[in-house]
């Protein structure tokens, strides 16, 4: 059995469905066998025809009552066959199945699953999977449902699976040692890939299950760790100068930090001194005020001799960055540039140059940065301000332009800790968790539609005093054709009936990034009145004037996001307002909107946010960069991946480089992760 065998030598599969199953990410046997299902059908039970609930799909156990008749009509074929039970009979129809003639003997038992309508007595079911009574192809067992399919049916699918799990059939090499296996009474790799197919009844698929979540949230976060390992115990980094005071920035600052600031700052500062390389995760909830965070760091890199670089997910951010950074540093005789994709070829040019021979201390840029032109003389720190994760490759790809320079990865979006570990498990992690004094908390209201007059009238009061205001369109369901008709509709709205008077201007995510820079530098500008806007404003622009922001269908939103979006306001010396409009009555709905009202607190909300919609929700919103699982689900397997935290920690502690014999197996595992096409 060779588990690297080429799908199209699997029984069953012919060059068509080879091709499909590719599409599905399926190449091998392996990748067939662990194609997991989402959910089952139980096909095992039979029910009396008379009890079945019209409309729904039920398995019937009856006897053939007449001879199939097919009959022609108008270039289609239908079969008909009646069928009963002790209870009742049954009217079972068929399009062009003329193969089915033969098939049914009069008196004979069968099985049939399918979708039943009951219409004033008279039963019927239409187009059923059957077996003869006592065979069992489609009928009397639990059927999985594949997540997705293409252009192959469920059955066909199945039947390959089928075809797949003959092959291995006892002979799966076992993938977890032994003792993990006793120790957390595991089901062996063998029983466990059979059940999470074929399980015979739930409690054998909830132990195919839990053995394979264990594995695959254990050898990801084995993984990590590792990882983590290596860079601590094996690279050595750069030792930053113990006499380079951050101090230097921090008394050129208008405002005092935080002890939470501070706090950070040291742990960063340690860190940095020390000769081991910096990976640190900076959480801080959106206006913590993690610039100056940067700013401090780079600071201390530079002055040590080296270069620093920091990333923004948008020009506009990085812009500015920049000009944050310039307020302090052309003071203190720090070179800062940027660099994004607009500037022209003849200034980047010279851009590179005094990059490459050191005249540049800070570059400030987007994703350009990590083209391969770009050269550093000596970087020593590598600070990503992110709105979404980059993956550890991203990470791993600027970092390379220094030798093991300092890492410094900073986000916004609250991650409970569990997830932390699994997300950014290879990093330290730091946390701001107290906001600046004195910053006026957003007053947030939730209204349905029927307010939206008074809403209106609400922002042209704003208005009127000088400020501006940002209109969310509501998210249609993750498709940009709708969300841009959404925008444009809304757009038309505003512009025509509502603000007439007013300038009120749009921005979306399809459009050019330029396109959209030059939307929110005017807005910056104070030239727009309103903004109409899809959630490519969660980025961190700040725009200190604009103090209300509206968001429609504030029900489609994850909290998570929402209190990005609303992180947008209140940036200024202003009152600031949110008003989530909403509909719908849902019991969920009505407590979502209300933990929004009732806190500020990023780190409560994106709790809540798990807790009430589940982690695929959650980490929708979260959108990018995700590990890949192929059967774990964060929130529903919160208590195995605390507990797999908890034994990879421990495995590590006592063998850290996994020489072990008892752990030769997890060591294949994780090299399995690292040479997967998922990123972690
Ligand atoms: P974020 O963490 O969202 O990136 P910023 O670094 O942009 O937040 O900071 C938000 C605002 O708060 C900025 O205008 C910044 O100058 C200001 N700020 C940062 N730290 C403090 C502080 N300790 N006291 C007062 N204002 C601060
Ligand atoms: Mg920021």
């Amino acid at each position: 059995m060779d588990l690297k065998k080429d799908v199209k030598y699997i029984k069953g599969v012919g060059p068509n469905r080879v091709t499909l199953l590719n599409k599905l990410g399926i190449f091998t046997l392996k990748d067939l066998i662990t194609y997991y299902p989402r959910s089952y059908q139980d096909r095992s039970k039979p029910q009396n025809i008379i009890e079945c609930v019209s409309g729904e799909e039920v398995l019937i156990e009856a006897i053939a009552c007449g001879k199939l008749s097919d009959v022609r009509l108008k270039g289609k074929t239908m079969q008909k066959l009646v069928v009963r039970d002790e209870t009742s009979s049954c009217t079972i129809t068929w399009f062009n199945q003329s193969y089915l003639k033969n098939k049914f003997e009069i008196g004979k038992k069968y099985k049939f699953y399918g979708k039943i309508t009951n219409q004033f007595g008279k039963i019927s079911m239409t187009s059923p999977v059957f077996d003869e009574n006592e065979k069992n192809f489609n009928t009397g067992k639990i059927i999985p449902l594949y997540p997705l399919t293409y252009q192959l049916s469920q059955n066909v699918l199945r039947r390959i699976v089928e075809s797949g799990l003959a092959e291995v059939e006892e002979k799966l090499p076992e993938t977890l040692p032994d003792y993990l296996l006793r120790e957390y009474d595991l089901e062996d790799i063998n029983e466990a890939t059979k059940h999470i197919h074929f399980p015979q009844e739930l409690k054998d698929f909830e132990k195919a299950r839990k053995r394979l979540v264990f594995e695959e949230l254990l050898s990801t976060q084995l993984a990590l760790l590792e990882l983590k390992n290596n860079y601590m115990h094996e690279e050595k980094g750069i030792s930053f100068d113990k006499n380079v005071k951050m101090s230097d920035v921090i008394n050129q600052l208008p405002f005092r930090l935080t002890k939470a600031q501070i706090r950070v700052l040291e742990e960063i500062d340690n860190n940095m001194e020390a000769e081991t390389p910096m990976n640190r995760l900076l959480q801080g909830d959106v206006g913590s005020g993690k610039t100056v965070v940067a700013m401090c760091s780079a600071y201390k890199a530079v002055k040590s001799g080296y270069q620093a670089t920091i990333m923004a997910p948008t020009a506009i951010l990085a812009t500015q960055h920049l000009e944050n950074f310039e307020k302090i540093f052309n003071s203190l005789g720090i070179k800062c540039e940027l660099l994004i994709s607009g500037i022209s070829k003849k200034k980047k040019e010279n851009l590179l140059e005094r990059l490459a021979n050191g005249d540049i201390d800070i570059l400030i840029g987007t994703h350009a940065i990590i083209e391969e032109n770009v050269v550093f003389k000596n970087l020593g720190l590598v600070v990503t301000d992110e709105q979404h994760r980059f993956g550890v490759k991203q990470r791993t790809k600027i970092a390379e332009k220094g030798k093991n320079p300092d890492v410094l990865v900073m986000t916004a979006t609250p991650i409970p800790r569990t997830l932390a570990l699994i997300l950014y498990g290879d990093l330290d992690i730091s946390i701001i968790d107290e906001l600046p004094p004195n910053r006026k908390t957003i007053e947030t209201f939730a209204v349905n539609k029927k307010m939206t007059e008074r809403v209106n009238g609400f922002i042209e009061k704003q208005i009127q005093e000088g400020r501006q205001a940002y209109i969310v369109c509501p998210l249609v369901e993750e498709n940009e054709e709708l969300d841009l008709k959404s925008v444009e509709e809304l757009y038309e709205t505003y512009q025509r009936k509502v603000f007439p008077h007013y300038k009120v201007e749009y921005i979306h995510g399809k459009m050019k990034p330029k396109q959209k820079d030059e939307i929110m530098e005017r807005f910056k500008q104070g030239e727009i009145d309103v903004l109409i806007s899809t959630t490519v404003i969660e980025v961190g622009v700040d725009v200190p004037n604009s103090n209300i922001m509206v968001i429609e269908n504030a029900e489609r939103f994850g909290l998570a996001q929402l209190h990005q979006l609303r992180g947008r306001v209140g940036r200024g010396e202003y009152q600031s307002f949110c008003v989530l409009k909403y509909e719908g009555k849902g019991e969920t709905v009505k407590e979502r909107m209300k933990v929004m009202c009732s806190t500020n607190d990023g780190f409560i909300i994106s709790e809540k946010d798990l807790e009430l919609r589940g982690s695929g929700d959650f980490f929708g919103t979260m959108q990018h960069g995700l590990p890949e699982f192929k059967i774990a689900n964060l929130f529903e397997d919160m208590p195995i991946l605390k507990a797999v935290q908890e034994i990879a920690g421990k495995i590590l502690r006592e063998d850290p480089k996994l020489e072990q014999d008892k752990n030769v197996l997890l060591k294949d595992l994780i090299r399995d992760k690292f040479m997967k096409r998922i990123e972690i």
